[in-house]
């Protein structure tokens, strides 16, 4: 009993001195809705496109975060790429994925989050997955704060971080803190049908956005 009063004292009391967001400016986070037409990304074993999917998510942490008073960028807000020039599929990925790079760079963003569903050869495999940028040694945090949240969402959801490799692009280029969630498996049968319903995305989208403010109060441990 008295470790439950505790524990509800200090986090109402951390509740109410929680001054992170009350200054004018705000955090200021970058949403990155993977891929975008015609980049569908990754397909699902029943043949959802992976890119609608980043996006709804996408859009749902947005809100999120905005109820949580943080500025929010959304790199791209339709079914469309963000791409600016190029005729070819090939030409319009690399003008998406350079006005990205802008937006990541240029905006005076804090953070960036892109938002994937991850897709393989073996369907058993299931769960999340975080990779961080190891351009920003704080990109190590934000990643463990989100992937603490994301844990309780699947069984056996015990992925470690990863390193992004330097063939991600967005994660190379990146010169903020920078991390990219593959929400889960398009491929595995369970995940799918769960990352398809709005109910699902939700959670996802919950998650993130509280590690994102974890991340911002130095908070990782309390939950
Ligand atoms: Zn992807």
């Amino acid at each position: 009993m008295t470790i439950v009063v505790i524990y509800l004292t200090v986090t109402l009391y951390k509740r109410a001195v929680k001054p992170a967001f009350s200054d004018e400016k705000g955090y200021t986070v970058i949403v990155d809705a993977g891929h975008g037409n015609p980049d569908g990304g990754a397909t699902g074993i029943s043949g959802t496109g992976e890119s609608e999917i980043n996006l709804k998510i996408s859009q749902k942490l947005s809100a999120k975060l905005k109820e949580k008073c943080y500025n929010v960028i959304m790199t791209r807000e339709t079914e469309e790429g963000i791409y600016s020039e190029g005729n070819s599929i090939k030409e319009k990925k690399l003008s998406d994925m350079h006005n990205r790079e802008r937006i990541i760079n240029e905006s005076g963003a804090d953070i960036f989050l892109s938002i994937h569903m991850n897709s393989f050869s073996d369907a058993s495999v299931s769960g999340a997955q975080v990779f961080y940028s190891v351009n920003r040694v704080e990109a190590i945090a934000l990643a463990e704060a989100v992937r603490q949240r994301l844990i309780p969402l699947y069984e056996k959801n015990d992925r470690i971080l990863k390193e992004a490799p330097k063939s991600v692009y967005l994660m190379n280029k990146a010169k903020i803190p920078a991390c990219l969630v593959e929400c889960g498996f398009l491929s595995n049968a369970e995940n799918e049908a769960l990352l398809m319903s709005d109910e699902y995305q939700e959670k996802i989208a919950e998650a993130i956005a509280s590690g994102i403010d974890d991340y911002f109060k130095g908070d990782t441990d309390e939950k």
